[in-house]
Formats: structure tokens, sequence, C-alpha cells
């Protein structure tokens, strides 16, 4: 691990260290020579070195959240939901510096890394009033003088697996929901982001200990991979909820399943909105922009294609040229600042050889594309947002690069539209663009958009908590934060009560 650096990054070592300490975490320090450095985007060094995890720090982890189950279980959910309402009351008290930390270490600009942390906290909001609420339900019973019904109990210990892009609101996603519904948590967040992540574990220790109940409810594992491995192999682990990329999902999966257990994936997307003839392009493209080039294309909802009517292609593409061309990219911890760094040079490099490959294809590439050269941050890896025009979906357009590229294609009838906007592995988050109410209602139908967001008139990205979140195919399958996620986190029994004085058999079935 090179030591000299530059003064930016003597400068983000300092603010980090000033935003852990404000968050009140101890960072542990690593062995002499070893451990993860943490390499932040802004200035591709490295701002701190943590002690690495192994398999037999898993195993501690698994082993006292599995003793902390056992108590947990049986605290009333809404006493549950209010060390979760706690955590949200520290969140916006540190809303700031945790913004920072994520700023630091995802590379997100101000605003979105804000916006990052307000998710964490409308989620603590949503479960709250999950913890009075969560209930099964009663069906009738065949036979006189029963009664058929379900109790949801909690489920046990959850392993959270996270990726970089969203360091610190999918654990909460999972997190608050998994705490009210009465499991345990053990997280083994992105090696490239632990430090946002053991800030935000000890916000919710620090609730857990003022209410008297032990750290290990909820605990970290710092590591990368093997650890990831770890958990994933681990009996005890009841629940695996997994973000990132679809290879990291098609690993954990057989895995899980091999010895029995559930898992939950949210993988990669190459979502894509549809423009019709109809669309307000005003709209449409502002939409487009914020969910292309919004984190720098780092959104597994980042929109990465777009199918346009033909009759408006050429204005579209214009009218997008001309929003790239002024895109202010740089550090973006500055005032205006809306394309930050991609996440490496691993990354920036995956994007530039996908360029090749479009153009390859008979691609041509309208706007962007390059390195960004950024004053005092020589190692990090910035680039210009790309539009490209594809003459047809090639094999680069059907999978996810992650980083800031759009594709567009044209279309001649929604049929061709929404057949080629399903015709690709992954199935996440899509839209439309149209004031058609036909058009529109067909593409939300069972005939229409594969994916598990399907928006019209706004983008891809940018999902409230208050939904399902998740998608399809190759992205995974599985559903977090809002509306029915919660069942995922939690067993159902299904009981039947005799209060009468007879011994009826389902189904008319006589014995003896
Ligand atoms: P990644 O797959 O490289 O890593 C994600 C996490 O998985 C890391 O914590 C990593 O250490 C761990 N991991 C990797 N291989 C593993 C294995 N075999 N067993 C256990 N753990 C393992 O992804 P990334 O680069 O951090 O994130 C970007 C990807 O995540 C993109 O594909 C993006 O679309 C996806 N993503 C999806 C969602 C969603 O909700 N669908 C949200 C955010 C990111």
């Amino acid at each position: 691990t090179p030591l000299t650096t530059t003064p930016l990054t003597t400068e983000l070592r300092t603010a980090a260290a000033a935003a852990l300490d404000r968050l009140g975490v101890e960072v542990p320090a690593a062995p002499d020579g070893g451990g993860l450095a943490v390499v932040s985007p802004l200035s591709g060094e490295v701002v701190a070195t943590l002690p690495e995890a192994g398999a037999a720090d898993v195993d501690a982890a698994v082993t006292a959240a599995a003793e902390a189950f056992r108590t947990w279980r049986s605290v009333p959910g809404p006493v549950r939901g209010a060390v979760v309402k706690r955590l949200g009351e520290l969140l916006t008290e540190h809303k700031a510096d945790l913004a920072e930390l994520v700023t630091l270490e995802a590379g997100k600009i101000t605003s979105e890394a804000l916006g990052e942390v307000q998710e964490m906290i409308d989620v603590c909001d949503l479960a709250v009033g999950l913890s009075r609420t969560l209930g099964g339900r009663t069906m009738p019973s065949e036979r006189p003088g029963h009664r058929l019904m379900e109790q949801w109990h909690p489920l046990g210990v959850v392993g959270v697996v996270s990726a970089f892009n969203f360091p610190v609101a999918v654990w909460s996603w999972n997190t608050a929901v998994a705490l009210v519904c009465g499991d345990t948590v053990v997280w083994k967040p992105s090696e490239k982001t632990p430090l946002s992540a053991l800030a935000s574990n000890a916000l919710l220790q620090r609730a857990l200990v003022e209410a008297g109940f032990p750290e290990a409810v909820s605990s970290v594992v710092i590591g990368g991979r093997d650890a990831g491995e770890a958990l994933v192999a681990d009996r005890r682990v009841a629940l695996l909820s997994a973000t990132g990329s679809e290879r990291m999902g098609q690993q954990v999966a057989p895995a899980v399943a091999a010895r029995g257990g559930r898992y939950l994936l949210e993988l990669g997307g190459n979502n894509a909105a549809v423009v019709a003839p109809s669309a307000d392009l005003d709209l449409a493209v502002r939409g487009i922009v914020f969910a292309a080039v919004g984190t720098a294309g780092q959104r597994c909802t980042s929109m990465r294609r777009l199918i346009v009517h033909s009759s408006v292609v050429d204005d579209v593409v214009a009218r997008l040229e001309r929003a790239y061309t002024g895109l202010p990219i740089g550090d973006p911890r500055a005032e205006g600042t809306l394309v930050g760094p991609l996440t490496d040079a691993a990354s920036r490099d995956r994007m530039l050889a996908a360029l090749q490959e479009a153009r390859a294809d008979g691609g041509t590439v309208v706007v962007g594309g390059g390195a960004v050269e950024v004053d005092g941050a020589p190692g990090a890896a910035y680039v210009a947002p790309a539009v490209v025009r594809m003459p047809a979906q090639t094999a680069v357009v059907q999978r996810e690069t992650f980083a800031p590229i759009l594709y567009v294609m044209s279309y001649e009838t929604l049929d061709e539209a929404i057949a080629m906007h399903n015709d690709v592995p992954q199935g996440l988050s899509s839209a439309i663009f149209t004031l058609d109410g036909r058009e529109a209602e067909t593409f939300l139908s069972e005939a229409g958009s594969d994916c598990g967001i399907v928006n019209v008139n706004i983008g891809t990205s940018g999902a409230e908590i208050g939904g399902a979140f998740g998608g399809e195919k190759s992205t995974g399958g599985g559903r977090e934060s809002g509306s029915d996620s919660w069942k995922q986190y939690m067993r159902r029994a299904t009981n039947t009560v005799n209060y009468s004085t007879e011994l009826p058999l389902a189904q008319g079935v006589t014995f003896g």
C-alpha cells in the first residue's frame, strides 16, 4: 500500500477521520503491513486501512447473532420498532456525516449521498409502522368448531451482502425490516465501502445498547469475497440477502439452495425507456438524463438503453447531445457537480472497452465517452457520460456495463419496442414516455415490460421505499423495502385450532 499520496488524499483522510469521530466510530487498527485498503474514487488512493475479517470472524459474528436471536425474537414487535425509530433519529442527526463518508467511498455527489441517507431514514419510518401491523390472516375452516389461521414468526439470522454503489441504503432496507420482524443481522458490506458500513452499524448498536439490547443483534464483518462466501455457506444464516452483480448472484444462489437456506437476490439491471411519438420530450429528456447520468451511471436502475420511435429519434438524440455537452464533471463534493468519478480504473476501462465493442458493432458515439482528467486527482477515474446510437441491440447492449453509457435504438411499432425492451437477460427497471393512455397501459400490462419496476413518464431510477424493490430474470427475483417485502424476513406457520368436542377430518376422510 503506497503511503505517498496527493494533497487531495491527505484532505480526504482528514475528512474521513473527522466524520467518523463525529459519528462516534472507533476504527480498529489494521495489522502491520496488512489489512483491507480503502481507496477513495475521488483520488484513486488509499484513505484508510482496516483489519480484514476471515472465516473465523464471520463464524463468531453468526454465533453471536444466533445467540442474540433467542432473546430478540421474543421482544414485542413495537418495542423492536422503537429501536428502529431511534436509529432513524440518529441517522437524521448524523445525516451529513454519513453522507460525507458515502461520497468519499462511493464517489456520489453530495445531493445523492444525502438522498441515500434520507432513504435509510424513510425505511426506518416504514419499519416502525410495520412493527405494529405485521400480521397474518384467518381463513374459514371447512370443519365446525375449528379455526384456520396463520402466524408470522421471526426467521432467524439474516445475512446481508451489499454492493459498493448503495453502500448504506441497501443495508437499511434489509436491516430496518428484519429487525422489526424479530431477526438479527450480520452484514458483509462491499470491500470498497467499509467506513460508511462501520458508521451505520455503530449508530444502530448505539440505539440497541441505549434500549438495553445486545449489540450482537446487528453486526458487521469487514472483508472481501471470502468473508461473503463464509456468510453464504453458514447454515445458521436463515436468509441471505445479496445485492451485487449477476455473476455474484449466480454463485450465491446455488450455495444457499444447497444448504436449504432462503435467499433474496438484488442483482444487475439493464434498464430501458421507450420514447413514444406522443411523449412530452422536454420532460422525457430531463428524466432520461437523470436516470442515465446520475451516480455516473452506477445505479442498478441506471438507464442504459433508450428505444425511441423513428419519428422522434433524431430530435431526442439532438436534445440529449445538448444536455450531455454541458454536464459538470468533477469533485462530487463541489457545488454544481453532477457527475462524479467511477469507482475505479477497472470500471473506466470496462466502459472504454464497451464503447469500442459498440463501434465495432456499427454504433456511433454521439457525445462523451472519453476519460476526463480532473485537477489534483490524477489517479481518479472520471469519464464523460456517453450516448451511442446503435443499429441493433447487439451483445454489448444486452449486458450491464456499470458506467454511464446510454445506447439508443429506434422502433416503428409498440410491439417491436416491447419485444426489444424485454430481449435482455435482466429485468429490473423500465419506463415509457408517452401521453397515449393505451400505450402506457399496454406497457404496464402482462404483455408489456417484464421488469419488477415499470414506470410511466418518469425515468428508471430513484425508487421510493414504499414500494417493493427488485427485478426479474437474471436480476434475481428478490423484493426489498416496502409493500409486503417483509414476508421474506419471517416464517409463516399455519395453525388449525379445534375448539369443538368432535374430531372431524378434512376432506371428509373417515378413519376407524
Ligand atoms: P459485486 O458483485 O462485485 O459485489 C457485491 C458484493 O458481493 C460485495 O460485497 C462482494 O464482496 C460480494 N461477493 C462477490 N462475490 C461473492 C461470492 N461469490 N459470495 C459472496 N459474496 C460475494 O458488485 P459491485 O461491483 O459491488 O456492485 C455493482 C453491481 O451491483 C451491479 O451489477 C449493480 O447492478 C448491482 N446492484 C444491484 C442492486 C439491486 O438492488 N438490484 C443494487 C445495487 C447494486
